[in-house]
C-alpha cells in the first residue's frame, strides 16, 4: 500500500492512505475521552457527592460510568470519522459540552428539553446577563484548548473501504464495551438513576443532543396549522343596568418566589406599598412549570397542567377567547415576548433598552387603551402586563438606583461568587420594586374606577433558587425542582365590599396556575364551554 522507499511525502497520490496525519477515528476517540473525563465535571462532582459512591464499589461505579460515557461518545463519533466531517462534529460536541458544563456547574441547572427550549427562545439581553469572565475561562479550558489542537492536527488521507471498516469495528467495539459495563454495573446504575433522576440530565453533551432531538420530534409530531379555536360559544353574561364594564389587569410576574413576599410572612419589608392597600395574597399557589417558556402557555390555557402537557394539538388561549367574546384585549410585554400567546390580539413591547424597568408599562397606558376599539371597550377590557420582575441572574439590574432598600447588593451575575446576604439583597430589592409597580398599577386602576369595574390579579410564572442546596436560577424538571422554583405569589385587588370576608377566607386554599384561566373569565363575566367554575378561585365568594 505505502511505498516505504519513497523519501518524500509529497509523492503519495491522494488515493492511498498516508501515514503523516491523524486518522479521524483517533481524533474521535480522543475527543470522546476528553469530553467524558473533563467536560463532565459537574456530573462527576454530583456523583461523587452522593453517599452511595463513598465506598470502593462506588468509586469503581463512577469510573465505569465515565468509561460508558466515553464509549457512547466514541460510538457516536465513529459514525462521523471521515476527513470532512470529524472536525466540525468534534468542535460542535466540545462547545456544547463546555457551555453545558459551565451552566450546570455554576448554577446547578440541568439540561433537558425545557432548558433547551429556554436556550433557543432566549434573547441577546438575557445572554448578556449570563456572560462572565468565568464562563469564558471555563469554556476556553474545556473547548478552546482542544479546538486549537484539533484545528492544527493534520488529517490523514484515507481510502473509503478500509476507513469504513475501521469505523464499523470501532463502533461495534464501543457499543460492546458499553453493553458489558451496563451489564456489570446494572444494580448500581439503575439504583443511582432511579434515586437521583436529575443525574441523567447532567450527562454532557448527550443531554443537549437528546433535548434537541426531543424538541425536533415534538415539533414534527404536532400537526401544522393554526391552533384549535376555543370559546366558539363565548358570551358576556348580562350585567345589571347601569353597571360599569369590567376591566381586569393580569400582571404576569417573573421569577418571584412566594416566600420572599412580606405579605406571605417573609421577615423583610418587601411589600411596604401593597400592605397599605386592600389586597389579598394567596399563600399556596403552585406554578405550572419552572420556566417562562413552559409556564406562560400553560397559565393561559384552558386545559390545566396535566392536560396541557398531554395535549396533541395546540389550542387558542384565554386572550383569544376574551377577544372572541367581544371584549378588548391588550398584552404589554416588558420582557422577552409573549411566547406566541398574544399573536392574535393587540400587543406592544415596552422593553427595548437594557434595564427595562417595569413601570414603563404604565406610561401612556390611557392612550393605549383609547386606541382599542371603542365598542369592545364598552363591553370590558383585559390587560396583561408581562413583567421583567426578578429575572436573574443580574438581580441588581431589576430595581432602579433610587429604590434599593436592602444594601449592599451583589453586582455580579456569577451568583456563587456573591456573598449570600448581598445576593438576597439584590433579589429582595427586585421584589420590593415589583411591590411598587403593583401599587402604581392599582393607583392607575383606581383612577379608572369611574368608568370601569377594575380588578388586578398578579401571579408569577415560576420561582427561583437562590443558593439552597447549591441550586441557582430555575428551570429544573418539575418532578425534581425544589419548591422555591414552584411556589409562586398571587395577589388580588380589590378586597372590599360585601364579599371581602369570604374572599379573605380563601387565602390558604391550595391553588395553581390551573386556576388562572377560569378565574379571569369569572371576573370578566364571560361564559364558555371551556369555563370551569370549580377552577374559578373567586367563584365561591362572588355576589350574584
Ligand atoms: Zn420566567
Amino acid at each position: 500500500m505505502n511505498s516505504p522507499g519513497h523519501p518524500q511525502r509529497g509523492r503519495h497520490t491522494p488515493r492511498f492512505d498516508a501515514t503523516d496525519g491523524w486518522n479521524p477515528l483517533t481524533l474521535g476517540v480522543l475527543a470522546g475521552v476528553w469530553i467524558a473525563a473533563l467536560s463532565n465535571w459537574p456530573l462527576w462532582r454530583a456523583l461523587l457527592a452522593l453517599p452511595e459512591t463513598a465506598s470502593l464499589r462506588g468509586a469503581l461505579f463512577v469510573l465505569g460510568f465515565g468509561v460508558m460515557i466515553a464509549a457512547l461518545l466514541t460510538a457516536l463519533l465513529a459514525l462521523f470519522a471521515w476527513r470532512f466531517t470529524i472536525k466540525p462534529v468534534i468542535a460542535f460536541l466540545l462547545l456544547a459540552a463546555a457551555f453545558g458544563a459551565h451552566f450546570m456547574g455554576s448554577y446547578g441547572v440541568v439540561i433537558d428539553t425545557t432548558m433547551m427550549t429556554n436556550v433557543l427562545q432566549t434573547d441577546p439581553r438575557e445572554v448578556r446577563d449570563l456572560m462572565s469572565w468565568r464562563m469564558l475561562a471555563g469554556v476556553g479550558a474545556l473547548a478552546g484548548v482542544p479546538l486549537l489542537l484539533l484545528w492544527r492536527a493534520p488529517l490523514a488521507r484515507l481510502r473509503f473501504w478500509p476507513q469504513a471498516g475501521r469505523n464499523l469495528i470501532t463502533l461495534i467495539g464501543a457499543l460492546l464495551v458499553l453493553a458489558l459495563l451496563v451489564f456489570a454495573l446494572f444494580a448500581d446504575l439503575s439504583a443511582t438513576m432511579r434515586n437521583h433522576r436529575s443525574m441523567r440530565y447532567l450527562i454532557n453533551p448527550l443531554n443537549s443532543l437528546y433535548a434537541l432531538g426531543d424538541l425536533a420530534a415534538q415539533s414534527n409530531a404536532k400537526p401544522a396549522g393554526p391552533p384549535l379555536p376555543i370559546g366558539l360559544d363565548a358570551r358576556i353574561a348580562p350585567r345589571a343596568a347601569g353597571a360599569r364594564p369590567p376591566m381586569m389587569m393580569v400582571v404576569v410576574g417573573e421569577t418571584a418566589r412566594a416566600d420572599h413576599f412580606a405579605l406571605n410572612g417573609y421577615a423583610r419589608a418587601t411589600n411596604p406599598e401593597l400592605r397599605a392597600l386592600d389586597v389579598l395574597s394567596f399563600s399556596r399557589v403552585m406554578s405550572c412549570g419552572t420556566s417562562t417558556a413552559t409556564s406562560l402557555p400553560c397559565m393561559f390555557s384552558h386545559l390545566g397542567k396535566a392536560d396541557y402537557e398531554a395535549r396533541g394539538r395546540d389550542h387558542e388561549n384565554l386572550l383569544d377567547l376574551v377577544q372572541r367574546a367581544g371584549m378588548a384585549v391588550l398584552w404589554i410585554d416588558n420582557q422577552a415576548g409573549c411566547k406566541g400567546l398574544c399573536e392574535r390580539v393587540p400587543h406592544v413591547d415596552t422593553c427595548t433598552g437594557d434595564d427595562c424597568m417595569d413601570e414603563v408599562m404604565l406610561q401612556g397606558l390611557d392612550a393605549r387603551i383609547e386606541a382599542l376599539p371603542a365598542e369592545a371597550r364598552a363591553r370590558g377590557v383585559l390587560l396583561v402586563l408581562h413583567q421583567m420582575g426578578s429575572h436573574g441572574p443580574a438581580y441588581f439590574k431589576r430595581s432602579p438606583a433610587d429604590r434599593k432598600i436592602f444594601q449592599p447588593e451583589c453586582t455580579t451575575n456569577v451568583l456563587q461568587q456573591c456573598d449570600h446576604a448581598a445576593l438576597i439583597n439584590g433579589y429582595d430589592n427586585s421584589i420590593a420594586y415589583t411591590d411598587h409597580v403593583l401599587a402604581q398599577a392599582i393607583g392607575w386602576l383606581q383612577r379608572n374606577q369611574a368608568r370601569y369595574d377594575t380588578t388586578l390579579l398578579y401571579v408569577s410564572d415560576h420561582g427561583e433558587s437562590l443558593g439552597e442546596n447549591n441550586l441557582y436560577l430555575h428551570g429544573l424538571p418539575y418532578a425534581v425542582a425544589p419548591s422555591e422554583q414552584k411556589h409562586v405569589p398571587m395577589i388580588l385587588w380589590p378586597l372590599n365590599g360585601p364579599t371581602a370576608d369570604c374572599t379573605r377566607s380563601q387565602r390558604d386554599v391550595p391553588l395553581s396556575h390551573d386556576n388562572l384561566f377560569h378565574s379571569v373569565l369569572g371576573v370578566l363575566g364571560i361564559t364558555a364551554r371551556e369555563y370551569n367554575p370549580k377552577l374559578d378561585a373567586l367563584a365561591a365568594c362572588r355576589a350574584r
